[in-house]
């Protein structure tokens, strides 16, 4: 069986070599490991390796392994679609969402949050539907820098940045030009006055496209941990 030191080791050399591939220092990329539907025992594993980022997309899941490794300093990443009923609970136990679309949810998240006086804001990355995606989530391109600066201001959340999931493809081109996209909208939001520094992009199957364009978060659940349940 493969382990998970083993296709982590694989990881970290495909973003090493992207990395270097693209004139970028590989501190500047960090790895989000998607653990969705793995369990707290898997999590651990990736720990012993030095695995520390760790992405959940549903929200009861994501607390529950929450808890479960509370005794690991680990850094948990919201990375799925945001029910409002679901903001209190992830406000109050991730550091980290990269799928807001919305400002009602925003709010929300920085109510929620802004109740917590040790916790820091927490840090937000906005997700654009690039024209093509099939997904319904995520702001569109043209109203991104109006829902920017709405997010910008809520005192519980840190606005970092932006974050996409292109439709799968095997054209690379094609993957380098939808990052670019999101690229560019950063970019856009800079050129505002923003404080924005963050990329959210690049999954199993596309990270050396997503670092050739400028990630700085990749988002990594298959290639580490196998095919899901
Ligand atoms: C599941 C998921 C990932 C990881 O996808 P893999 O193809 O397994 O690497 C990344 N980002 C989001 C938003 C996801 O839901």
């Amino acid at each position: 069986m493969t382990t998970i030191s083993a296709t982590l080791a694989i990881v970290q050399r495909r973003i090493a070599e992207a990395a270097l591939q693209a004139h970028r220092p590989v501190s500047e990329i960090g790895l989000i490991a998607v653990s969705k539907r793995h369990s707290p025992a898997r999590i651990r594993e990736a720990y012993a390796c030095g695995q520390r980022l760790f992405g959940e997309s549903y929200a009861q899941e994501g607390l529950e392994k929450i808890q479960a490794l509370a005794d690991l300093a680990l850094e948990w990443h919201f990375i799925g679609p945001i029910q409002s009923n679901k903001t209190r609970l992830i406000a109050e136990n991730f550091d980290w969402v990269h799928s807001v679309d919305r400002l009602k949810i925003a709010q929300r998240l920085s109510d929620a949050r802004a109740e917590n006086v040790v916790r820091p804001p927490l840090q937000v990355c906005l997700q654009v539907n690039l024209s093509g995606e099939e997904s319904k989530q995520g702001v569109s391109v043209e109203t991104v820098s109006e829902l920017a600066r709405a997010v910008s201001r809520l005192p519980g959340l840190k606005l970092r940045g932006l974050m996409c999931i292109p439709e799968p493809t095997q054209d690379f081109a094609l993957q380098r030009s939808r990052f670019a996209a999101l690229k560019d909208c950063l970019q856009n939001l800079q050129a505002e006055g923003l404080a924005v520094d963050t990329l959210s992009m690049g999954m199993s199957d596309d990270l050396e496209a997503a670092i050739l364009e400028g990630a700085t978060l990749v988002r990594i659940g298959t290639a580490i941990f196998g095919e899901r349940q």
